[in-house]
């Protein structure tokens, strides 16, 4: 029996789009070689929905979000010109992304910073810092924390215009993706990253309890802590001491952009947003408006996320790693895109299209 899946397809805005299109023709060509069928039903999400229809996250986009079995997601958002035309609580963000997290509860975001030993070269850090390449999964927090804690803004009684944004979250909160953790670092390496600020936040010690209770339950993982700005540094310095990395909402928002600068570009960082009955699939970058309509767009993490949905929410175990080795088999060809550092006269570089074109190609072999 063929089993089919819907998928909403939430294109975003500027390269959202464009790095979406090729998301597509994998999915359509694993759908003409496998016995599956994928029903994709776009929608409007983002700033470009905010313009149309007045909502950043529009009704029908939430009907069709709710009936699919799950989520491609592209980048949203413009620039920070652009984004002062729409209403703060309608802009990308709080008005689009936050309400789906919240929506769907996917409190794990799974953020891969992966780089083969073939494509090391990309990589800022000096080739003895890299040595056999990057393999780190880092886990954030996604649905709690600063991001959704209670905000005011408003006047003190000295006058002064001020602001008040809350860090709150409650131990089951912190359990459920501690728990997601810990079943990652012992399907892995068995060595868990704890990333915090307790000399500072209580919010962090209060992480750290937490963790000391679920860590009864892995005796086998072994868990390293870090404060947060020592991890920014250590991941320059030494990023193959990293296998698993946990942490809350903020310092994974930022310490990921981070794995991508390491990598040598956002545009390698897919990730997957999971929640307990439904999960989202999105680039970890926003939507380049600087690039957009060029055609120069690195579709990597859109095709990766692709990959990241096949396996974790399809069982496509296969089909998955078969995406991953298909797009590096692209870079191992000689071939690279304009984000990536080509100063050898031996790189080509392609174009968006054309990456997607040179995935398409392998993809064909690898699965006949
Ligand atoms: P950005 O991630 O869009 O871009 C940062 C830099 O990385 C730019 O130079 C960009 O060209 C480059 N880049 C990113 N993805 C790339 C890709 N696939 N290929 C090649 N180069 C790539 O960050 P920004 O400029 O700060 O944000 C732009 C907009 O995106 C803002 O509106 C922001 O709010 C939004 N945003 C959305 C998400 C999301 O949809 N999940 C995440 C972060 C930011």
């Amino acid at each position: 029996m063929t089993n089919a899946y819907k998928i909403a397809i939430l294109e975003g805005d500027a390269i959202g789009p464009e790095i979406m299109a090729q998301a597509i023709r994998v999915l359509d060509l694993l759908a003409t070689h496998h016995d599956v069928a994928f029903e994709l039903i776009k929608a409007p999400f983002g700033a470009g929905a905010y313009f149309d229809n007045g909502k950043a996250f529009p009704d029908e986009t939430k009907t069709v979000c709710d009936n699919a079995d799950a989520i491609l997601k592209g980048p949203v958002g413009l620039s920070h010109e652009e984004s002062k035309k729409i209403p703060v609580e309608e802009q990308a963000e709080r008005g689009a992304i936050l309400p789906l997290r919240a929506r769907y509860n996917t409190f794990a975001n799974f953020r891969p910073i992966f780089l083969s030993k073939e494509m090391a070269h990309f990589s800022p850090l000096k080739p003895e810092v890299i040595r056999d390449g990057i393999d780190i999964l880092l886990i954030r927090e996604l649905v709690g924390g600063l991001y959704f804690g209670s905000k005011k803004r408003g006047i003190n009684e000295a006058g002064l215009r001020y602001v008040h944004e809350t860090l709150e979250y409650d131990e089951e909160q912190i359990r459920q993706v501690l728990v997601v953790a810990f079943d990652q670092a012992r399907l892995r390496k068995k060595i868990l990253h704890n990333i915090h600020k307790s000399n500072v936040l209580m919010s962090s010690v209060f992480w750290n309890e937490i963790l000391d209770e679920v860590h009864q339950d892995y005796q086998d993982v072994e868990v390293i802590h870090l404060l947060v700005d020592a991890a920014a540094t250590a991941l320059c310095l030494n990023p193959g001491q990293f296998d698993v990395m946990v942490m809350e909402n903020m310092f994974g928002d930022i310490l990921s952009d981070q794995g991508g600068g390491i990598l040598g570009s956002l545009g390698l960082m897919p990730s997957a947003c999971i929640g307990p009955e439904k999960s989202y699939y999105e680039p970890a970058h926003g939507s380049a408006p600087d690039i957009a309509g060029k055609n120069i767009a690195n579709p990597y993490s859109m095709i990766g996320s692709v990959a990241m949905m096949l396996e974790m929410s399809f069982a496509m175990k296969n089909e998955a790693d078969a995406v991953w080795q298909a797009m590096r088999m692209v870079f191992e060809s000689g071939y690279s895109t304009s984000d990536l550092s080509a100063d050898s006269d031996k790189i080509t570089l392609l174009s968006t299209v054309e990456f997607g074109d040179h995935v398409i190609g392998h993809l064909e072999e690898l699965l006949t």
